[in-house]
């Protein structure tokens, strides 16, 4: 089912059961894949170049952005992935200083970690998101229906929505480089370009070993945690550090997997709330709403001669 099948289905209340079943659904069960492919930041190597999320933008098409990747001013403020930017790399400084008394900065890049239990394809009631064998969590915008439950769900605050675009608005997110990842040889644009290695693509078990090994060898260097190895049941985007994960803008998570309690929530919801076709229904209402508005905004103001 497709985004204009959804609206007109819903909105005239032709609710049928077609909807396919998922996993934010009693009973249905998830899968995490056996061996799946990782990627491991060491926050000690990265320089804040921004080359990775130049390559981002170059791999995925996305417009270019409107301070130049070459402009570290944007380390000024805090910044977040957005729908035109699926990856970004944030400074922090957290009190260390260098033999010359200079604050020392530690760069972060955020994206979508993939989690192995992902609590966004969980609460995804179309099946829009999946988790793959290769690791990635994959978004399939034929099947979004705009409900933005993933938003809601994600403990990471990842997953953007096209708000600007009113004809065919999707849910934007670092895409793991799925098509990339999925030739032999393949390798995220981001971990390909990285010119000091800070990021280190290959199968998740070995990354994990790398991360114990690297701390192992250096302890002086590294805090003894690999963020990502179990944090919200673990993820495929996995950190090392320096310095503690929580002056670096990382959020202290529980080790098991989120859907767990997204679910319980949803299914109290629809327990003792809404019947699910009821709430598929006010969401389709809300969504044919906001569209003909967005539709007789446009005209209006194109009948005013304000459109291109
Ligand atoms: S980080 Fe958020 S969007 Fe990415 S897989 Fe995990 S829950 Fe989904
Ligand atoms: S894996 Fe691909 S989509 Fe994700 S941040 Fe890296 S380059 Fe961007
Ligand atoms: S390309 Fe590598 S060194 Fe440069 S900002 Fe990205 S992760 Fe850091």
């Amino acid at each position: 089912m497709n985004r204009r099948t959804f609206l007109t289905w819903a909105a005239t209340g032709v609710a049928s059961a077609a909807v396919a079943p998922s996993s934010a659904w009693p009973g249905v069960s998830r899968r995490v894949p056996d061996d799946p492919y990782g990627c491991l930041v060491d926050l000690t190597r990265c320089v804040g170049c921004r080359k990775c999320e130049q390559a981002c933008n170059t791999v995925n098409n996305l417009p270019a952005p409107s301070v130049p990747f070459d402009d570290m001013l944007v380390f000024d403020s805090q910044r977040r992935p957005t729908p035109q930017s699926f990856t970004v790399v944030n400074r922090y400084h957290t009190g260390k200083v260098d033999d010359r008394n200079r604050l020392v900065p530690t760069y972060v890049k955020v994206q979508c970690m993939h989690c192995q239990d992902p609590a966004c394809v969980s609460a995804c009631i179309v099946g829009a998101l999946t988790k793959r064998d290769n690791g990635a969590v994959h978004y399939d915008e034929s099947k979004c229906i705009g409900c933005r439950y993933c938003m809601i769900a994600c403990p990471f605050q990842i997953p953007q929505y096209e708000y600007n675009d009113p004809i065919t608005p999707r849910v934007r997110k670092c895409t793991f480089c799925f098509e990339r990842i999925s030739q032999p040889g393949g390798v995220p644009g981001c971990a390909a370009i990285c010119p000091v290695e800070a990021i280190t693509f290959g199968k998740r078990n070995v990354l994990l070993a790398l991360a114990a090994q690297r701390i192992e060898a250096e302890p002086a260097r590294y805090i003894p945690h690999i963020y990502g190895a179990s944090e919200v049941g673990g993820t495929s985007w996995l950190y090392i550090s320096g310095e503690p994960f929580e002056k670096l803008g990382f959020l202290t998570l529980p080790h098991r997997p989120i859907p767990q309690t997204t679910e319980s929530i949803q299914h109290g919801i629809f327990a003792y709330f809404w019947a699910p076709l009821t709430l598929y229904g006010l969401l389709g209402a809300i969504m044919y709403g906001t569209h003909r508005r967005q539709k007789q905004e446009q005209q209006t103001s194109e009948d005013k001669g304000d459109g291109p």
